[in-house]
């Protein structure tokens, strides 16, 4: 292959040839920015080569974000843990009546919204379980109710899998439930749901859930309504390297068709409490797949190594291996913590500035949508940059 002249420069200056280990074909199309191919993504995991893919990686993020890094002050509201499904990798649903189940009314996620109303957070992000009796009628309310006492905040709510939840309950089309949803007030959808779109994995991990099909067809309607998403993969209970890799392309390839997608969210399995009975996979692998998400979906603007799936310390690093966001405040978050995530559940905006800034970058505060709200200037960054 035909090297540019830059390419061959930064190729010869940067990257000692021993510590390729034959993905140097990949590294220049890196350099080149060159789009990859599935076989490229699964070469990288298979290599385990961290320090070769965590430095193209970061060769891309720094192209994108250059030495910003993002966070975003939000408040996450879990509205029910009922739901009728019972995903096996799922430590936060319960059936209705368990002595653990519970459904906030509308007047609790007011006082739940009210008590922060003098906090300047930008967005709101609401999922909840598929409840078997809630009328269609609750989540219009709850979106009305949300926009008045919230007007300037961007209301992120229910995921892919409850907007088609919807859709079976009021016997609405996808579109009409899409289009009531946003003359209410939403303005994005948080883009869960997606797990691992492998049919072989899910038969496992949730046989009850919309197929990967569906999951796209109803994220693709969005889109074209209007509404960004994110997109989300979880990871490290059953899959393999090349299911992974071929999550990725999907989401690529609708990305190609509706640049609707705003971030790509890879998430952690946690085992605790949960049917599945895996294990945590090390923080070796959660940096892998940051480096490989980054190289792979080179349509997507932004990869979110999310505080409370990673642990802050290794969201932190994940900044130098591909990603350049790390979420948010959060406030008050259940289903991570259900199945065992360790992590506190809300962090303060001075907590989120330092993580970024201890790893050298500049801490921007972003809306959902990564119009800029705030930069703070890091001494730190401005060090290492000259
Ligand atoms: S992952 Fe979602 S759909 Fe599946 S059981 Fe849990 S709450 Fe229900």
């Amino acid at each position: 292959m035909k090297k540019s002249k830059e390419t061959e420069q930064l190729y010869s200056n940067l990257l000692p040839d021993a510590c390729f280990s034959g993905l140097e074909d990949i590294a220049e199309k890196v350099l080149d920015n060159k789009r990859l191919n599935s076989d490229d993504g699964y070469r990288l995991f298979e290599s385990g080569n961290l320090p070769v893919a965590g430095f193209l990686a970061n060769f891309r993020r720094e192209h994108v974000s250059g030495r910003k890094a993002y966070y975003i002050r939000n408040q996450v509201i879990n509205y029910t843990n009922i739901c009728i499904n019972r995903c096996a990798f799922c430590a936060f649903h319960r059936k209705k009546g368990d002595r653990e189940s519970y459904t906030l009314s509308l007047q609790d996620i007011r006082t739940k919204i009210e008590d922060h109303l003098n906090e300047p957070i930008s967005e709101i992000h609401v999922v909840g379980g598929l409840h078997p009796d809630l009328p269609f009628s609750y989540y219009i309310d709850m979106v009305h109710m949300m926009k008045e006492l919230r007007p300037g905040t961007v209301l992120k709510m229910f995921d892919v899998v409850e907007i088609e939840y919807f859709s079976r309950i009021s016997g609405l089309s996808v579109e009409h439930v899409i289009s009531q949803l946003k003359e209410a007030g939403i303005r994005a959808l948080p883009g869960g749901g997606a797990e691992l779109f492998a049919p072989r994995v899910r038969k496992i991990l949730c046989p009850e859930k919309i197929p990967a099909e569906k999951w796209l067809a109803v994220t693709k309607t969005a889109h074209k309504m209007g509404l960004k998403t994110n997109a989300t993969m979880l990871y490290g209970h059953v899959e393999t390297f090349r299911e992974r890799v071929d999550h990725m392309a999907a989401i690529r390839d609708l990305q190609d068709e509706t640049q609707g997608f705003i971030n790509f969210i890879p998430l952690p399995y946690q085992p605790r409490h949960n049917r599945l009975k895996g294990i945590r996979t090390d923080a070796n692998d959660d940096l892998m797949v940051q480096a490989v998400s980054r190289l792979m979906l080179d349509n997507i603007a932004h990869i979110k190594a999310f505080w409370i799936y990673l642990t802050p310390p290794v969201a932190q690093v994940a900044l130098n291996y591909g990603s350049d966001d790390i979420d948010g405040t959060v406030i008050e978050e259940h289903v991570a913590h259900e199945a065992g995530a360790e992590t506190k559940s809300a962090m303060t905006v001075s907590e989120l500035e330092s993580l970024i800034t201890q790893a050298g970058y500049e801490p921007v505060e972003r809306d959902t949508f990564f119009n800029e709200i705030r930069v703070t200037e890091n001494e730190n960054s401005a060090i290492r940059r000259n």
